[in-house]
């Protein structure tokens, strides 16, 4: 059921994950992603989705810590770089990431992409980190199944999160229900397809009979589906207006329709073939 701003998904571990956060790709380091993270937080958003790679783990700690919520009402991700991966050298990017975000405890780590002979050791750092509690959920991104697959042969902890590019052009039904059968929650990362969501007339259609925005009707369909969404913004009044998705309900037609869409299409790199 999707209720709320902060309402949650229940990751397999029984931790609670807030399934609409904001992500912070490309937003500044210092005052632009500050201000985008208190805005958030101040509209209700409780979860916030940052990354070594960003280069803005400080702001995201700062706005964090500086937010007057107690720390167990924000729900924060980081995730290990490819240059980093590895079982030693991830330990050290935690240390990195936790000293600049100024947190005693991640409540989510992801392995940022699968890199190729490295995302075996890398999961083993992340499983060492979740059994001394300094993170409380630990996950993959950018995983497809034989990825997947691979990795869950040798690991003595199921990731609780798959963070995946998807959106109308870009659904991988048979992903998502892979994960779902493993108890792996799915979350959708470019919801909006960086933006080019907004050239669909049909969404445009769509949304204008609910009378809420493309945005809204996209990211609604990301939560109705069953998948945490993380759409990216550093300016106010997209950041409260995108939220503003708790007072519709999709119909299964609507849904039907907007699954139509899928063209397996990507606006981000391929994980199979990606080089960096
Ligand atoms: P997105 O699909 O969230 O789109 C963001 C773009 O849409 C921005 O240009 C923003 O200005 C624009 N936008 C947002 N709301 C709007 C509105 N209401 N009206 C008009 N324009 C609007 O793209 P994203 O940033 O690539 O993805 C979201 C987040 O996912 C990232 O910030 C990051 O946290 C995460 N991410 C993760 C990975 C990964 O490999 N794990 C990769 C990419 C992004």
């Amino acid at each position: 059921m999707i209720t709320n701003i902060q309402g949650t998904f229940t990751l397999h571990n029984g931790v609670q994950m807030p399934y609409l956060g904001l992500g912070v790709y490309l937003s500044e380091e210092g005052k632009e992603v500050e201000q985008a993270v208190h805005w958030a937080l101040e509209t209700g958003y409780r979860n916030i989705d940052t990354a070594s790679f960003y280069g803005n783990e400080a702001g995201v700690g700062r706005a964090v810590r500086h937010s007057g919520l107690p720390r167990e009402e924000v729900f924060v991700t980081s995730k290990v770089w490819n240059s980093d991966q590895g079982y030693d050298t991830t330990l050290q990017a935690f240390e990195r990431s936790m000293a600049l975000l100024g947190l005693d405890v991640m409540d989510l780590y992801l392995v940022h992409w699968p890199v190729a002979g490295k995302y075996k050791d890398t999961w083993r750092a992340l499983e060492t980190l979740y059994e001394q509690g300094k993170v409380r959920a630990i996950g993959i991104s950018n995983f497809l199944r034989h990825q997947l697959e691979d990795l869950l042969e040798g690991a003595r902890i199921r990731p609780m999160v798959n963070q995946m590019e998807f959106h109308p052009y870009l659904v991988q039904q048979d992903l998502l229900d892979f994960c779902k059968s493993q108890q792996i929650q799915y979350q959708a990362w470019s919801p909006l397809m960086q933006g080019n969501v907004f050239q669909l007339p049909e969404l445009k259609r769509i949304a204008g009979t609910y009378g809420k925005s493309i945005a809204q009707l996209v990211l609604r369909w990301n939560l109705q589906k069953g998948v945490a969404t993380i759409p990216k913004s550093s300016k106010e009044t997209r950041i409260r207006s995108n939220a503003d998705l708790f007072d519709f309900e999709i119909s299964q037609g609507d849904m039907a329709a907007i699954d139509a869409l899928d063209r397996h299409q990507r606006f981000g790199p391929d994980p199979d073939i990606f080089d960096f």
